[in-house]
């Protein structure tokens, strides 16, 4: 039998071509930061924190400014007060669309916690009359075939997700995401095309809204605040929307003039420069545990050497125990609760019981390195994030090898 020293010595080597494709994107993406940085003078006078209604607070509109140019869109929102990816996806989904619309997703079924937004609690689009149906994937593709057949008169919102989520499928690239609006905007021009952007930001040079795009929106404790942004959501699209979006964030007629935040937005500034790099360190981390997990005889996806446009990498342990033991694995080797001990347990949301590794600094953060997954065939954990390689690597390493000592690998 190899030793786990031996299948990482291995997998290292085989990633490294890689390794270099992703430090080139890094490197290209950094120096975008950079000039974006320059042209918009941020200076310290940016970090400095607001009160009460947050009116002209120089901190806030600057980096909704600052995000609009990075992602190429017209507007921006950009909020400490946005609680969370779910709630980011939520305000546009309620901002553009009013009752009698329909809501079709054509890349699947929606992340679980969007579904509870579509139907399922108190004030979902369902009670304020907007429908929703979506397209299954076809061989694991958009099914652009479907699409004409499932495009109603009222359907108002096309949704897109670009990361695979929690699903055994593959994340759809900035090019796929673009031959499939343009296909849904030649069939109806005047819907709206919305991308659940989660997990995918700066894994690519381009963003969906490059690709035609309307909204895009997602998390600041995942790619984009780096590692480094406390909390918060964003969300990029054109002018006309963005307007409508705002109105749900705040009220009609006030909209993105208000919202105050008495503490400094360094961490949203210095995490957004950050996360090109901090993204690399994450993807890095997912390649070598494709290519370790295969040399160990799991079913990985995406494969070490396939494109990728998420940071999410699935496993499958084909056992409770084994997937279970994995996740404990990387709790152990966390620098924040490594002497908490992870269980399956009941998720609101969810259908079966779920196991959560997360050792990270801000509470939740998946771009810090966590495993997820739900107790059911075939068994599969999905891993994401690190905020270095190094950690990536060395809580890898430490929990397989923690599954060999058990005899389980
Ligand atoms: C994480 C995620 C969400 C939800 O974000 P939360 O911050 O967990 O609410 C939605 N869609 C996708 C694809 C995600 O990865």
């Amino acid at each position: 039998m190899r030793t786990i020293d031996s299948v990482f010595l291995q997998a290292e080597e085989d990633c490294k071509p890689q390794f270099a494709l992703f430090e080139n994107t890094e490197e290209q993406l950094t120096r975008k930061m950079l000039e974006a940085f320059k042209d918009f003078q941020i200076a310290q006078r940016h970090f400095a924190p607001s009160n009460g209604y947050g009116y002209d607070d120089i901190g806030r509109d600057t980096l909704e400014a600052l995000f609009a140019h990075i992602f190429k869109a017209e507007e921006a929102i950009v909020r400490p007060q946005i609680t969370s990816g779910t709630h980011a996806l939520s305000l546009c989904l309620f901002g553009l669309t009013k009752p009698g619309d329909h809501i079709l997703s054509i890349t699947g079924k929606p992340y679980d916690t969007l579904m509870t937004v579509i139907e399922g609690a108190a004030g979902d689009l369902k009670s304020q009359g907007v429908d929703f149906s979506f397209v299954p994937l076809k061989d694991n593709e958009i099914d652009l075939a479907a699409l004409k057949e499932n495009i109603r008169p009222n359907t108002s919102l096309i949704m897109l997700q670009r990361s695979r989520g929690y699903d055994w499928r593959k994340a759809f690239n900035v090019k796929e995401l673009e031959e499939a609006i343009r296909k849904v905007k030649k069939i109806k021009p005047d819907a709206k095309t919305f991308v659940d952007n989660c997990y995918g930001e700066f894994t690519e040079l381009s963003e969906p809204v490059s690709a035609g795009a309307d909204v895009i929106a997602g998390s600041l404790i995942k790619n984009p605040g780096g590692g480094i942004a406390p909390t918060g959501g964003y969300i990029a699209g054109t002018k006309e929307c963005i307007e409508k979006i705002a109105s749900r964030l705040t009220a009609p007629g006030i909209g993105r003039e208000t919202g105050s935040y008495e503490a400094s937005y360094r961490p949203f500034y210095q995490g957004l420069f950050m996360a090109p790099h901090t993204v690399c360190q994450a993807l890095k981390t997912a390649c070598l545990a494709s290519r370790a997990g295969e040399l160990l005889g799991l079913k990985v996806s995406p494969g070490y050497n396939e494109k990728r446009s998420d940071i999410i990498q699935a496993l499958q342990f084909n056992d409770p125990d084994r997937l279970i033991a994995f996740c404990q694995g990387i709790q152990y080797f966390s620098p924040i609760d490594s002497f908490v001990t992870p269980v399956p347990w009941e998720m609101p949301g969810y259908s079966d019981n779920v196991i959560m590794a997360a050792g990270s600094f801000v509470l939740g953060a998946s771009i810090e390195l966590s495993c997820d997954a739900p107790i059911r065939p075939p068994y599969t954990a999905y891993l994401q994030g690190a905020l270095s390689y190094a950690h990536g690597k060395t809580a890898l390493k430490g929990s397989f090898l923690r599954m060999r000592e058990k005899g389980m690998l």
